[in-house]
């Protein structure tokens, strides 16, 4: 096959390349000796810093680490990670000290019951997510998803981590090196080579010389320097539906040595933006996402200061020197073009509310290992399927992210209230919204079975937010079978979080227990 794909190319770094690196290569086994179907090069700039915010992840990262063959022990020691159950948002509704939550766990009986009509048939119930997991009492008590001598990724209740995001890409780095054959080349790209068919032909570096290849992924972040500056593929801004443009990220010690952790992000609405707390093993990650056209930066640094000082006192206030980090909200209008494919921030971000980036990254790689075209010719109908399905995300994300928004009845600045007007609800959703008015969202609603975010997502936000769905039962039809057993699963429900306060550790607790003894291995 003359035009066979011998050799692919990363450019950058970043938890994208070596997320990638490390999911395409393990995929194909390159290091087997036996066979080798292609040379897989990942080039990192010395100079150019990574990002080194993503710190939430998806339950999705626990196959990928799998995947790749890296231990959890390992990777909960190297990474400073500790467990993530679901986010649990303040502020967001009212503004006046309201609280709900997004837990990873869908609801009790999910496949075959929608419990959502009934829990809103009822009156004095709990909120909606604690009526039907058992798993926001547990964040709620700061507790593990498993015990020790659960086996390595397996779990009692469902989790992602929190992680350092620039170990992680170390951890990636020395496990894609040293156990799975990648080619690590330290030097800059300086200029992009075309081919006469106007495919990229190689990358000129400064210290490793030319670098040719057949397929390119271009891992270098808010550059793009191979998709975006090199083919120019316009860059889609989404800033008129998301506003937020700017974050000031700090790390925040804690105060005593046994602190408890938090199994969830903490998601704090403020006036312009909203405050993310996130604990690892080792410290605090808090940061304030706003937008700038709604408040300064010094406004905005104050209300962080004032965040850590509440929740960590005046010592840790003083201590910290906020990083800021600009963003232009938004994707490229397509992200696989000719033989060059953009991963991680070079293909596109929008604000970090549900931590959509790295499970974007880990469903590009994938993607691209399962489909890997064998030849040239086959690319282009990969890329065609590719596009089409990462535009599809990249839709559901910023319908998803502006539902957090539409719903709040905030009204105490400009930024909700801009928040709220028509030209800054994507038709799609405004559609959506007028459709769960007269029946909850269900299995139908979603559009594929790769839909990113699960119906279960939609009900705990809308609910979670006081979303009003007109109930499907009346009240003679209350006293039925169906709700008598939809009673049955909350009173299920409710035991079930009862017995795994009990049994479960609290997440610190289980953390020390890993760094000394470790999981069992699977
Ligand atoms: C405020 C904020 C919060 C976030 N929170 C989350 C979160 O909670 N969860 C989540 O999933 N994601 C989050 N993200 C996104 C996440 O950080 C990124 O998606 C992830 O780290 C991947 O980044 P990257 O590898 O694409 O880019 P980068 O980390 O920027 O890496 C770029 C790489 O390209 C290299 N490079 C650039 N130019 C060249 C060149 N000329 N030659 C050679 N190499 C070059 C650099 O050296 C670097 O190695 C957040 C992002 C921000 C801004």
């Amino acid at each position: 096959m003359e035009d066979r794909i011998s050799r692919i190319i990363i450019v950058g770094g970043g938890s994208a390349g070596w997320l990638s690196a490390a999911v395409i290569a393990a995929e194909h086994r390159i290091d087997s000796q036996a066979q080798q179907p292609f040379e897989l090069v990942l080039i990192e700039s010395p100079d150019i810093p990574t990002i080194g915010v993503g710190e939430g992840t998806w339950p999705s990262m626990r196959a990928t680490l799998q995947r790749i063959g890296l231990s959890e022990t390992d990777f909960i020691r190297e990474c400073d990670a500790s467990f993530k159950q679901g986010t649990w948002f303040r502020d967001w509704h009212t503004g006046n000290g309201d609280t709900y939550s997004h837990p990873f766990t869908v609801p009790v009986d999910y496949a075959d019951t929608n419990l959502a009509p009934h829990w809103l048939a009822l009156t004095d119930a709990p909120q909606f997510a604690d009526a039907v997991t058992p798993q926001t009492a547990l964040f709620t008590d700061c507790l593990a998803p498993k015990q020790i001598t659960t086996p390595e990724y397996a779990f009692a209740v469902n989790y992602g981590y929190h992680l350092d995001a620039g170990k992680f890409s170390e951890l990636l780095r020395q496990h894609c090196t040293e156990q799975l054959g990648v080619k690590h080349i330290k030097a800059n790209v300086s200029q992009i080579n075309a081919a006469e068919n106007g495919d990229i032909q190689s990358v000129t570096t400064d210290c490793a010389g030319d670098m040719a290849g057949d397929l390119f992924i271009d891992c270098t972040g808010t550059k793009s320097l191979l998709l975006g500056e090199h083919f120019k593929v316009p860059f889609q801004s989404q800033q008129a539906y998301l506003f937020n443009d700017t974050a000031l990220a700090a790390q925040v010690p804690y105060a005593e040595e046994d602190q408890a952790i938090r199994s969830c992000t903490q998601s704090t609405a403020q006036t312009a933006g909203w405050i993310w707390d996130i604990g690892l093993s080792t410290r605090r990650g808090i940061g304030h996402v706003y937008s700038s056209a709604h408040i300064s930066n010094d406004e905005a640094t104050a209300q962080l200061l004032a965040y850590i000082k509440e929740t960590a006192g005046d010592e840790a206030a003083a201590s910290v020197t906020p990083r800021e980090i600009r963003f232009q909200p938004g994707h490229r209008q397509e992200f696989w073009h000719r033989n060059c494919v953009a991963i991680g921030m070079s293909s596109g971000f929008i604000e970090p509310l549900e931590a959509s980036a790295l499970v974007m990254v880990e469903l590009a790689a994938g993607m691209i290992a399962e489909q890997l075209p064998r030849t040239r010719e086959i690319m282009d109908i990969v890329a065609r399927r590719y596009n089409r399905k990462f535009e599809r995300h990249w839709n559901q994300i910023i319908e998803f992210l502006k539902l957090h928004y539409v719903l709040s009845a905030r009204d105490d600045s400009p930024y909700w209230r801009d928040n709220h007007t028509a030209e800054s609800i994507p038709e799609k959703l405004s559609e959506q919204l007028l459709l769960w008015r007269y029946r909850s969202p269900w299995h139908q609603d979603a559009e594929t079975v790769h839909d990113l975010f699960p119906t279960a997502s939609y009900q705990y936000i809308l609910y979670g937010m006081g979303f009003e769905t007109v109930p499907r039962y009346t009240s003679s039809r209350q006293q039925g079978p169906q709700q008598r057993m939809a009673s049955e699963l909350f009173r299920k429900n409710a035991a079930r979080a009862n017995q795994l306060q009990q049994a479960l550790p609290g997440n610190r607790e289980l953390l020390n227990k890993v760094r000394e003894f470790g999981f069992q291995k699977l």
